[in-house]
């Protein structure tokens, strides 16, 4: 009777769903949008409630679409837009705030003062992390702080918090499940990536009571059953993780040394360092791949918060595109950027420059200058921010980085990848199915209740759809990154600290 895996990929615009057959191919997909709230400059957040309608919304249409049955669904694997808070009251499931976006920066000049305490050392050695608004911890601590009441209720044992994957499955469950991953637990700035623990001297210094917290289990294996009442039939849920760990065991990146690159809303490198963590001093983050088969695999990574992002600033804030696969017919129009450098740094800059304060910049702009250069120097922003976190990746493992796979919703755009094999001087190989994080929770679930045996049996699912080779002359390339790091450094520290 059953057929299909169900992969809920909740994603920081869209909730989606994917059913999959075992053998990886896609019977059905639907996707909704939901508002994205910013209450204040650099603030971002998401109403819970809505994460959650629009995912069982998405869930439920997938399997319309195509006259299934719920009974037709084996198992349900969940990834996630990570580092996101939500903290919601255990008795009634109701949130008491909003969601606190990953991208959301309220919190930096607590991360500031911490970081000028001394901290920063210490933190890194325990969870992999930096001092950045970026994750969880610093978050979760402003909810407690500024909701009213929060504090006493959470003292009393009476909330929850989880990343957006314990919030699905709490719902799904009608709250009989309180449970993250460690894929997940790794982003919180909360969790001992060494220990594989919550940190009681971490929990102390952020003021976080230990009962809030959900249970940590392994990415693969039984996480616990859907409410018959809510989903029409009692599936076990079998496969959790971050998205951009999904992502990378889509791509079946399971041995060190293996790595892929994701152009979704932000760019996320992230490179398979097998079981022992791997730690740098330059902006990478050392992070847990997935847990399975009574152990963890670590990944190091590096993340760029403005990747496709950008191209809905097009969309949405220029008005210069109607939708985002327009960008690549008008950057078409014009033969390069005309020496145009766009740095998208909306909401500060990630790896490697770990600045909330730079701010976006148009650089290079001549009277020559048309939207189309504007356009195609967006593109080609994603393509220099990766190749930042590329070089820092092999400057920090020492491994040659000979071709990159990809995937993520802007990696259909052929410009981009064709601009992107030039500027690393690469091949660039795009997977047939290039919805690798939904893909890579449908594998983790598939494993966690047996329709796969062993990576191995995942492995035979992969197949690449097109490469794209490089053809720009070395010294081009030289110079336009040259070019490209004058124009970031350009856009450093631009907000003060304590401007609103
Ligand atoms: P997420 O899961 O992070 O929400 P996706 O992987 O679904 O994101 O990718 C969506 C992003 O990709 C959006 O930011 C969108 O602007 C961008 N995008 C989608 N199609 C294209 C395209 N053809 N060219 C460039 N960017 C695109």
């Amino acid at each position: 009777m059953t057929k299909y895996i169900m992969a809920l990929d909740q994603g920081t615009t869209s909730s989606r769903c994917i059913l999959f057959t075992p053998e990886g191919k896609i019977a059905s997909i639907s996707a909704r949008e939901f508002p994205q709230i910013f209450p204040k400059e650099g603030w971002v957040e998401h109403d819970p409630m809505t994460i959650w309608s629009s995912q069982v919304g998405a869930a439920a249409e997938a399997l319309m679409k195509i006259g299934g049955q719920w009974q037709e669904v084996a198992t349900i694997g969940i990834t996630n837009q990570r580092e996101t808070v939500v903290v919601w009251d255990r008795q009634t499931g109701t949130p008491i705030y909003n969601a606190i976006v990953w991208q959301c920066r309220r919190t930096a000049t607590y991360c500031d003062s911490l970081r000028e305490q001394g901290y920063a050392q210490m933190i890194k050695s325990k969870t992999g992390l930096l001092l950045d608004p970026y994750f969880s911890a610093t978050k979760l601590r402003w909810i407690l702080q500024n909701v009213e009441g929060a504090r006493e209720k959470a003292e009393k044992g009476e909330l929850c918090f989880g990343t957006v994957d314990t919030w699905l499955m709490y719902q799904l469950s009608g709250g009989q499940i309180f449970a993250t991953d460690y894929s997940n637990a790794s982003r919180t700035l909360l969790f001992n990536i060494n220990t594989l623990e919550w940190d009681d001297e971490l929990l102390s210094l952020f003021d976080i009571p230990r009962s809030i917290l959900p249970e940590v289990k392994p990415s693969t294996g039984i996480f616990g059953y859907s409410d018959v009442g809510i989903l029409g039939a009692k599936i076990p849920i079998s496969g959790v993780a971050g998205d951009q760990q999904a992502a990378l065991f889509g791509q079946c990146c399971f041995t060190p040394g293996s790595m892929k690159n994701t152009y979704g809303t932000g760019g996320f490198l992230l490179m398979n360092t097998g079981d022992t963590p791997c730690y740098t001093e330059n902006g990478l983050l050392t992070t847990i791949a997935w847990g399975m088969d009574g152990k963890v695999s670590y990944a190091l990574e590096g993340s760029v918060f403005v990747c496709g992002s950008a191209i809905q600033w097009l969309r949405d804030g220029l008005k210069v595109i109607d939708s985002a696969s327009d960008s690549e017919y008008m950057a078409n129009k014009v033969k390069d950027s005309g020496g145009v450098y766009v740095v998208p740094a909306f909401a500060g800059l990630g790896a490697p420059w770990w600045d909330p304060y730079a701010r976006g910049m148009i650089m290079g702009i001549t009277r020559a200058t048309t939207k189309y250069h504007i356009i195609r120097a967006t593109l080609e922003s994603m393509c220099y921010q990766t190749a930042d976190v590329i070089a820092l990746m092999q400057d920090s493992t020492g491994i040659e980085v000979s071709r990159l796979p990809v995937d993520g919703g802007a990696c259909v755009n052929d410009l981009l990848l064709s601009f992107q094999a030039d500027i690393l001087g690469v091949p660039i190989d795009r997977p047939a199915c290039i919805e690798t994080t939904a893909l890579g929770a449908a594998y983790l679930a598939g494993l966690g209740v047996g329709i796969y045996k062993n990576v191995d049996d995942i492995r035979l699912n992969h197949k690449i759809e097109q490469t794209f080779e490089p053809v720009m002359p070395e010294d081009e390339r030289q110079k336009r990154l040259r070019r490209w790091r004058r124009a970031v450094e350009r856009s450093l520290a631009w907000k003060e600290a304590d401007e609103d």
